[in-house]
């Protein structure tokens, strides 16, 4: 398997799950959600323009983010690559234009696979969670400490996990992205998983799919 594309709501673990495919199976992680936040704490220009959008809960509009999601698999020669995509596409018009950088080079996507979840369980695993600005990792509300337990890092609540912002990305994730997952159905492998499983269960089922899709 060659290209996946994760797609699932806000809270989903999809990241979590991208970067375990990442780690287990040697996969080139693109996680849009990352880049996007590196720009805006490297205060490039894109992250100026892009920071209103995203601590608001909305989505960056398409003509920026494709160009650069475009340019980023151009540079990094991504279609040689297996790739999991994680955060992009989150539209049609994202899924169109992705299809046409990979038919550049003959290239198109193996499976989606999409990890579902309730909004009310993702409002309350979203309103606590933990990630770390350095590695990435992302904690439950839970953890019993500020620490990253993998690279030592204080970890932050991100500016867009608080109950207000939350609704308004599950309301766009509904009406952008949702429709998302129709259009793909009738090109596509798709899986669905539930999100309400624990992060072992969900990768090993994972796991399952990629390697019986080899
Ligand atoms: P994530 O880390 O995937 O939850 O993404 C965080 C935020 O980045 C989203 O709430 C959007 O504001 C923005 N974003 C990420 N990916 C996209 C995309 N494909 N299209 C538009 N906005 C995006």
């Amino acid at each position: 398997m060659n290209k996946v594309i994760f797609i699932g709501p806000p809270g989903s673990g999809k990241g979590t799950q991208a970067s375990l495919l990442k780690e287990n199976l040697d996969y080139f992680l693109l996680s849009t959600g990352d880049l996007l936040r590196e720009e805006m704490k490297n205060d490039t220009n894109l992250g100026k323009e892009i920071k209103h959008y995203i601590n608001n809960g909305l989505f960056v509009p398409d003509e920026i983010i494709t160009d650069f999601i475009i340019d980023y698999i151009e540079k990094n020669e991504l279609h040689k690559k297996k790739v999991v995509f994680d955060g992009f596409p989150r539209r049609i018009a994202q899924a169109k234009a992705l299809e046409e950088q990979l038919v550049k080079y003959k290239r198109d996507i193996d499976c989606v696979i999409m990890i579902d979840l309730s909004d009310d369980d993702i409002i309350k695993r979203l309103s606590g969670r933990k990630s770390c600005p350095s590695c990435k990792a992302v904690y439950p509300a839970d953890k019993s400490n500020d620490i990253c337990d993998k690279c030592k890092t204080a970890l932050i609540k991100r500016a867009d996990d608080n109950v207000n912002t939350i609704k308004k990305r599950i309301k766009i994730y509904n009406k952008e992205t949702f429709p998302l997952i129709e259009y793909y159905k009738n090109k596509y492998k798709i899986f669905k998983i539930d999100g309400r499983e624990n992060i072992e269960n969900t990768h090993s089922r994972i796991m399952e799919i990629v390697s019986n899709n080899e």
